[in-house]
């Protein structure tokens, strides 16, 4: 894998900002595009549009097609048993909300508990919150080590007889940890409780099986995976699948419909109801197809070394404090001793360099850590070790330029 000739393959990268060849560091919230993906979206709305799965006509079976094959091509990324296990939702967040919304709230009664860690993003926070207040469950967290990670002597100490859903991330997206969620989902099942795995910073870095890692549900967005946005998956196990209720009803999702009730779709059309995400599926399949052909453990081989390159070489910065452990993936979050982290992207970005600063979706987490806001420098496929040593020059220079204001 050679990550320069990668990075001619996407149009944006090719640029100056503010009068320096752009880094582009930003790569959790958004990764950027290959020239593929973006004419693969071209070519679908210039040859193949159309509304699918009713019409008979030309354009709604190749349109249809598209959609259907980008279903089975992501049931193939994630080695699902069937492409019916694959939900096309707007993104992770939206996943994650249909199982919190139709999965927890059927099953959980007053006192029942779901399980989560101190790490989650907002979006496997809210909706359990959410779930918790409508049904009387309890939300209880497995303690966190000092440095991020998550110890399988706490999992299950955690959980109980009580425990329905433990939902976990697979990567933080402010520590850069790999949570053992396959170790995880086994504890979960002893207990009975089914485990959903958020995979927003996990399905960009590394190949994800979810029949090995054995989690009920898990979820990603495309558009961290070189994809477009407004599209993501969720993965279920096809019986829970099947036995949940739409969360939103309407055309498409139905079989049966009278003036007083009507009958839903098997799984996955049940979640899809409207129009669906056509050519954002359309995006995604050739955002895989981009993927794979790299290959997954090579990208995987180089998000991690990247990851802890950075952490290694702004550890020999003073002044720089960085969060979580060494071993880690795609990321490092850190702060200057002294400057906002905000302030810290601000002299950045006039060097070219893209990162972001901010409580990252995580506020209970920032809170943990003692600090409101941190820097984040987020690698993808196209990033390398020259990139990061422009980050730390950058660094240097920002602290230079505050010591000297302060000073
Ligand atoms: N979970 C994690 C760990 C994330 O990093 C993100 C995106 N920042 C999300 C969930 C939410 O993803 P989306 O905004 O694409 O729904």
């Amino acid at each position: 894998m050679n990550p320069l000739e990668l990075r001619k393959q996407f149009p944006i990268l090719d640029q100056e900002v503010n009068g320096h060849p752009l880094v582009y560091l930003d790569n959790a919230a958004s990764s950027q595009k290959p020239r593929r993906v973006i004419d693969a979206i071209v070519r679908y709305y210039e040859h193949d549009h159309a509304n699918v799965h009713r019409g008979v006509h030309t354009l709604a079976s190749r349109a249809t097609d598209a959609y259907e094959g980008a279903r089975e091509k992501v049931a193939r990324f994630l080695n699902a048993a069937s492409e019916r296990e694959i939900v096309f939702t707007r993104g992770t967040t939206s996943a994650l909300n249909i199982v919190a919304r139709s999965y927890a709230r059927a099953v959980l009664r007053e006192g029942d508990e779901i399980v989560l860690t101190p790490m989650e993003h907002h979006a496997n926070l809210i909706p359990w919150q959410q779930a918790a207040k409508a049904t009387g469950a309890v939300l209880r967290y497995i303690p966190m080590q000092p440095d991020g990670r998550i110890l399988l002597e706490d999992v299950e100490a955690t959980l109980t007889d009580r425990t329905k859903i433990v939902s976990v991330t697979h990567v933080s997206n402010v520590l850069g940890v790999v949570n053992p969620v396959k170790e995880i989902a086994a504890l979960a099942h002893r207990r009975g409780a089914v485990m959903v795995v958020d995979g927003a910073q996990s399905a960009p870095h590394m190949k994800v099986d979810v029949r090995d890692i054995d989690c009920d549900f898990y979820a990603f967005s495309g558009h961290k995976m070189c994809g477009p946005t407004g599209i993501g998956v969720l993965y279920g196990k096809l019986d829970l699948l099947d036995r949940m209720e739409p969360v939103e009803y309407g055309g498409e999702m139905i079989e049966h419909v009278d003036y007083y009730d009507a009958t839903w779709k098997e799984s996955p059309w049940r979640f899809e109801g409207g129009t669906p995400i056509i050519a954002g599926a359309v995006g995604l399949a050739a955002a895989i197809d981009f993927l794979t052909e790299v290959g997954m453990d090579e990208i995987d081989r180089h998000s991690a070394a990247l990851a802890r390159y950075a952490y290694d070489r702004l550890s020999a910065i003073e002044g720089v404090t960085l969060y979580g452990p060494r071993e880690r993936t795609g990321l490092v979050t850190f702060n200057l001793d002294g400057i906002h982290p905000h302030d810290v992207a601000t002299v950045l970005d006039t060097e070219g360099i893209a990162i972001r600063a901010g409580h990252h979706c995580c506020q209970p987490l920032m809170r943990k850590l003692g600090v409101t806001a941190t820097a984040r420098a987020s690698f993808y496929l196209y990033n390398t070790e020259e990139d990061v040593e422009r980050l730390a020059a950058a660094l240097i220079k920002a602290k230079e330029f505050f010591g000297h204001a302060i000073g």
